[in-house]
């Protein structure tokens, strides 16, 4: 194992987020590999590191005032074996191969996990939109779209949204590439209600999580409901993670965006929820501007010096991260188990650093990974695909069974095989190991390709 980890460093010897989301899996998936010695002459973990495709292009693209500007995009295309390369597009400026790479490698598993025919991708930007106007960006998803769409298609990729990628965006991507192809497809997830969009998927990550958290529970017989509850970020993923907790019961205190965070001591209820989505969706503000609203909360500034996050210093009962990669350091786990933490469930992509998971595990906490409690929003992504296929809208009720019934069964699937290799309720391990059997058998069966 540690030969094919010096190799992948050796090779590309910057990509640090990369190589801590593939050390993750491999470490955990050892157990398979001394159980089927046969992968290793099928060389499947040389394969399963190195992107089928590579895509990285130029968009230049002009502001308001008619200056222009030239941005990086990129397409990984990382493993098709058992569907169409799916996953999101980031556009932020720390955008790069290495953050890319890292997503799209988490996103082959993770689909894999939804049990739906989806392989894994991942693309996007270094562009910002912060501060941009509509204009701005539209021209910006237009030129995008300019060169992506000879790379995907609704049999071929299917991108999403992700972090500064939302329904305005999603839909002047889908309005370019319409124009380019001429033909009216299901080659974008995320779409608007109107124009082929499936209900309850701005919602499906959010309320995935939550679902997932409360089988988590489940097996400890403790109900969700009363739990004290922290949330990180403010956007897609957090909001609809909130929405679910307070119609499940729970109390959330905290929220936050790249400026700083807000706690608020009395929660979160529906209206100061309805709240922030204005302010974020529609005004594009900053979560400060929560306690111009609501006097009884308090925000704190980040602080880029501190090697700790205070949000994560609250006391709580569950933690809910929502942001953004490598989130939680090894000093916030320490502070979320002193402060009687009981369960992480991930809904960003590994927002915990491998020092904080270690801290999880040897605590016995209920530790969930964001390729299980997260897939939640690529499985609905998968149902739109369904539904655009077939020409038809399921109702929000059905979408919303569906969902909740795929997250039951991913939190199975992972104890399950948790169970069957030796180490009973890691969730990490279970995730890691049931979607690198079913990715690596399709690879298998599939011949040298
Ligand atoms: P949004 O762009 O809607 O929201 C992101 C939020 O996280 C914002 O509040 C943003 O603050 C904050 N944030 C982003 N980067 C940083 C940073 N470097 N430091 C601190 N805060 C940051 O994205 P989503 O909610 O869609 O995505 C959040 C996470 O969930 C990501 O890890 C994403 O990969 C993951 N995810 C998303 C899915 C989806 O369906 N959308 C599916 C599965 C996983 P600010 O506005 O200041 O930038």
């Amino acid at each position: 194992m540690t030969d094919i980890i010096r190799y992948m460093k050796n090779r590309d010897p910057y990509e640090k987020e990369f190589h801590q989301a593939v050390e993750e899996v491999f470490e955990t998936v050892q157990p398979v590999l001394d159980r089927y010695p046969d992968y290793r002459q099928a060389a499947i973990l040389e394969r399963l590191i190195e992107p089928e495709r590579v895509i990285q292009f130029r968009v230049s693209w002009m502001d308001d005032e008619g200056q222009v500007h030239v941005n990086r995009g990129y397409r990984i295309q990382m493993n098709s074996s058992i569907g169409p390369y799916k996953g999101g597009l980031r556009f932020h400026p720390s955008v790069n191969l290495s953050i890319l790479k890292f997503l799209a490698f988490e996103q082959v598993f993770k689909n894999a996990l939804t049990t739906l025919p989806m392989g894994g991708g991942k693309g996007g930007s270094d562009f910002d939109p912060k501060g941009r106007s509509d204009d701005e960006i539209m021209r910006f998803c237009q030129s995008f779209m300019i060169e992506l769409f000879r790379h995907i298609g609704p049999n071929t990729d299917v991108p999403a949204g992700d972090i500064g990628v939302g329904a305005r965006e999603i839909g002047y991507l889908f309005g370019m590439y319409k124009k380019l192809r001429n033909e009216f497809s299901g080659v974008l997830t995320g779409k608007s209600l109107g124009w082929g969009g499936s209900l309850i998927r701005p919602e499906a990550t959010g309320y995935g999580n939550v679902y997932f958290a409360s089988e988590m529970l489940a097996t400890r017989d403790e109900p969700l409901k009363g739990k004290t509850c922290l949330v990180s970020g403010s956007g897609n993923v957090a909001q609809f993670t909130v929405e679910k907790l307070i119609d499940l019961g729970a109390k959330v205190l905290t929220l936050s965006d790249s400026s700083g965070y807000i706690f608020d001591e009395e929660g979160i209820d529906k209206g100061k929820l309805e709240f922030i989505k204005r302010l974020k969706n529609i005004r594009r503000g900053r979560i400060r501007e929560y306690v111009d609203k609501y006097s009884e909360a308090v925000y704190t500034e980040a602080d880029s010096s501190l090697d700790y996050n205070p949000l994560w210093s609250h006391r709580a009962d569950c933690a809910f991260p929502s942001a953004t990669q490598n989130e939680i350091s090894e000093k916030d786990a320490y502070k979320l188990i002193n402060n009687s933490v009981k369960l992480v469930s991930e809904g960003a992509n590994m927002p915990s650093t491998p020092e904080a998971i270690k801290i999880f595990l040897d605590k016995n906490i209920l530790y969930a990974p964001g390729k299980a409690s997260n897939a939640g929003g690529v499985a609905v992504s998968g149902l739109e695909m369904a539904q655009n296929s077939m020409r038809i809208s399921w109702p929000k009720e059905e979408v919303d069974s569906r969902l909740k019934g795929i997250m039951k069964s991913i939190h199975k699937t992972c104890l399950d095989a948790s169970a069957e290799y030796g180490t009973p309720g890691n969730y990490m391990a279970g995730a890691n190991i049931a979607g690198f059997v079913k990715v690596v058998n399709a690879m298998i069966d599939q011949g040298l390709v």
